[in-house]
């Protein structure tokens, strides 16, 4: 049975770009009889707040998407994700890092490619360990992933191009992005990981992990962004609307669902509608591989 999953930090609202992923992943394991699940990625702790988790399912469960298995938290997760360093330290694909943020220019913790994040060239493969606190990456091996989205077809890509060996123990003592994210896909069987496009480039490394701990390969589809009318991304800095602020402009939750079903070629038009109504309709090959644009009236 295919296993789908939507796994938000909790450390905002879930903006129009957020339930849109959601939703395409709850239409796409749905479609084909499927569970779905949802995750919270609080592993980076001290930017995480529990009530907004809280009203992050509430606002995914308003639209009719609610999670198949308990809600399960990273920060419950710190065995099994030190169990799989130990395993990788025992293959000998672990070496620490003793480079600064300032060294690396930049943020060790974020999991997105945006603009200023350059793959990490390396530097500690080849360097003696001082003694004093470091980061463990991953060493990675040498050859190209060929993998296949379901939206953007064939890929090929050398992860040490796009991010070179990853962060997966953070120097403060966190458990870094990219392990807990395949540890835990991997613990829960998710066999689909539908995201945003601005994922994409971390998709490779992110496989080659999975080979290291023998997790079996998923499938990927990776969406185009949800922008503001000017095309500018959405995100908490640019003010993003969630759900309750749309409403208090008047939109039922209906509407909302029926202009994400349209963006996601579920319907012709957007119109109120309801995620059981959907499922029959959605087919990937309807997608747009295009970021689609939030209506005026639903920006800031
Ligand atoms: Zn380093």
């Amino acid at each position: 049975m295919p296993i789908g999953r939507f796994a938000p930090s909790p450390t905002g609202i879930l903006h129009l770009g957020n339930l849109r992923t959601a939703l395409a992943s709850w239409l796409s394991v749905k479609a084909r009889g499927g569970r779905w699940i949802i995750r919270m990625e609080d592993v980076d702790t001290p930017r995480c707040r529990s009530e907004l988790g809280d009203q992050q399912l509430r606002d995914l469960a308003s639209l009719g998407l609610e999670s198949d298995a308990p809600i399960l938290r990273q920060s419950d997760r710190s065995g099994a994700y030190r169990e799989a360093l130990r395993h990788l330290h025992e293959l000998d694909l672990l070496y620490p890092c003793q480079c600064t943020r300032k060294d690396l220019h930049m943020l060790a913790s974020a999991p997105h490619l945006e603009d200023g994040l350059r793959p990490y060239p390396n530097t500690c493969r080849h360097r003696e360990w001082e003694g004093f606190e470091a980061a463990l990456r991953l060493r990675l091996p040498k050859d190209r992933v060929v993998w296949r989205d379901e939206l953007l077809g064939p890929q090929d890509d050398d992860p040490a191009q796009l991010t070179g060996d990853p962060l997966l123990f953070r120097r403060d003592g966190l458990f870094a992005y990219h392990l807990a994210v395949v540890v835990d896909d991997g613990f829960q069987g998710v066999d689909e990981i539908v995201r945003g496009v601005d994922l994409r480039g971390v998709t490779a490394t992110q496989i080659r992990l999975q080979e290291a701990l023998r997790i079996p390969r998923s499938l990927y589809a990776h969406l185009g962004l949800a922008t503001a009318p000017d095309g500018s991304r959405l995100g908490k800095r640019a003010g993003a609307l969630g759900l309750e602020a749309l409403r208090q402009r008047g939109s039922s939750t209906n509407e909302i669902l029926g202009w994400l079903a349209w963006s996601l070629g579920c319907l012709d038009q957007p119109r109120p509608c309801e995620a059981a109504d959907l499922v029959k309709r959605f087919d990937w090959s309807r997608v747009s591989t295009q970021s689609v644009q939030v209506p005026v009236a639903w920006s800031q």
